[in-house]
């Protein structure tokens, strides 16, 4: 925004808040660091504070967007801490001339049109002319923890990432097909591919797009006839990304485009990068010869977060946060949010913004309080029926054995493994479970648990039935 406009409407005064502001900005900054900052940030201009609320403009609706989704908690947060009578953000956008209307006193000026400069984009949003969708600051291979259950998909992004730079310019797979459920980083791994090219190579030319976004492009191509353009701009790409394909199974028009570009890049030696939400074999409405060729290159899920890794993750972010946070709270949370790091960041986040609001640590009760929804949410909601339902199909007897008094070998040990289970599984009680095992004793449940328990050191046949049916009933 114009410098000379602003002065002329405060006269040089410093307007009221605008300290704080600086001080608001400069802890973001910090936060999120300098490349995030210069992209995103850097033209918010404080406009005022009043009633409670904040304002802040930006000079493009996508940076009002942007901000709104990315930043404007945290934004609220630390000006919550400068000056406790913020309670609402608002962010509007000002282009320069609205900017030049105001400045004047309401008085409308139309600016003219020469003078105009161009508004400052964030300049990510050029990757790939204006086909690719902008990439999250956050989402960098540094930002990135590696654990088991990633390490394979993290590798080969980050192979496609330095070969793709590489004065060669080779395709050490293609495509790179990475799959994995819900929040478990996909996004993260293609943008963190995305900005290493743009740092070391800016000349290269990356595309990266959701499924849905590429068929809407296509779609609107063919609208206005210009498919050929569309086609040139995807078959001139050294690298396509192409995000959540899952999506683009069952349109048939869409899948024989793509399969003809996905061809003619391949073809050409360009790099491609997928991601799902299943493998490619699994995935349902999708042709067999896409199915096929999906395959050809270096297949990589993400499996579910471990302990370790969720650790990982939240040890890493609390450091990000400058906040002084008690290990205990990170393992409580690293134990209890197991569904996906989303959630466990949504956790963070809100524990992050509870200390801030009240200035001190939190306590592990307060903790649970304060994230009660998201715990109950991620119970296992294994129930001792679907124990005894698994494991009675597993040894292949009857249900009903689980519950009979028979004490045959063949029925007995099942039904141990089974009342194990329950108690590893469920937060039953050790009467509750003997209740449900045809009005057994506690003691009987207790010696059941520790049977198994000699048996899994002793029998590996055993420990392996066992290990298989707890991953069945968990996933
Ligand atoms: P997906 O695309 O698989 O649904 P995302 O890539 O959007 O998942 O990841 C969800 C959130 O979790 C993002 O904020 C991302 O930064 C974070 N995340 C996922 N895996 C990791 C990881 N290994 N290290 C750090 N952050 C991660
Ligand atoms: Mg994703």
């Amino acid at each position: 925004m114009p410098e000379a406009a602003r002065s002329d409407r405060v006269e040089g005064a410093v307007l009221v808040g605008e300290g704080e502001w600086g001080r608001v900005i400069g802890r973001l900054k910090q936060e999120v660091g300098e490349a995030a900052y210069r992209s995103w940030l850097k033209s918010m201009r404080f406009e005022r504070v009043a009633d409670g609320e904040g304002v802040i403009a930006v000079p493009t609706r996508f940076l009002r967007n942007w901000v709104a989704t990315h930043y404007a908690d945290r934004l609220l947060a630390l000006w919550r801490t400068e000056n406790e009578q913020v309670n609402r953000l608002a962010i509007i956008v000002e282009p320069r001339v609205a900017a030049f209307a105001q400045a004047k006193d309401e008085e409308m000026v139309t600016a003219p049109a020469a003078l105009a400069e161009p508004l400052a984009m964030p300049d990510i949003v050029e990757v790939g002319a204006n086909l690719s969708a902008p990439l999250d600051p956050r989402f960098t291979f540094e930002n990135f923890i590696v654990g088991k259950p990633n390490e394979l998909a993290h590798a080969a992004a980050r192979r496609v990432a330095e070969a793709c730079v590489s004065p060669a310019h080779s395709v050490p797979f293609n495509p790179l097909f990475l799959y994995g459920g819900v929040g478990l980083g996909k996004t993260h791994l293609m943008h963190a591919i995305a900005w290493h090219v743009r740092m070391q190579a800016p000349g290269r030319k990356v595309i990266y797009l959701s499924a849905e976004k590429f068929m809407y492009q296509f779609i609107r191509a063919l609208r206005f006839r210009s498919t050929m353009d569309f086609k040139d701009q995807f078959r001139s790409v050294d690298l396509l990304m192409i995000d959540d394909v899952q999506f683009i199974s069952g349109k048939d028009s869409t899948q024989e485009e793509f399969f003809h570009t996905f061809n003619a890049l391949v073809d050409q030696n360009r790099q491609i990068v997928i991601s799902a939400d299943k493998s490619p074999s699994d995935l349902a409405g999708l042709e067999e010869r896409m199915r096929s060729r999906l395959g050809w290159g270096l297949v990589a899920d993400i499996h579910p977060t471990t302990y370790e890794l969720r650790l990982g993750i939240l040890q890493s972010k609390a450091e990000q946060s400058a906040l002084r946070l008690p290990q205990k709270i990170l393992e409580f949370l690293a134990h209890k949010i197991v569904s996906n790091v989303r959630e466990l960041e949504g956790a963070l986040n809100r524990i992050i913004a509870q200390m801030q609001l009240v200035g001190r640590e939190i306590t592990l009760e307060g903790a649970q309080d304060l994230l009660h929804d998201l715990l109950r949410a991620n119970e296992r909601r294994v129930t001792i029926d679907e124990i005894q339902r698994r494991v009675a199909e597993h040894f292949n007897i009857k249900m009903a054995e689980m519950t009979s008094s028979r004490r045959a070998r063949a029925v007995a040990r099942p039904r141990q493994v089974a009342m194990y289970l329950s108690k590893q599984l469920t937060s039953r009680s050790l009467p509750e479970i003997g209740r449900k095992f045809g009005g057994r004793d506690h003691t009987t449940v207790i010696h059941a648990v520790k049977k198994i328990e000699e048996l899994i050191e002793s029998d590996s046949a055993l420990a392996e039935d066992v290990e298989l049916l707890r991953r069945m009933l968990q996933s």
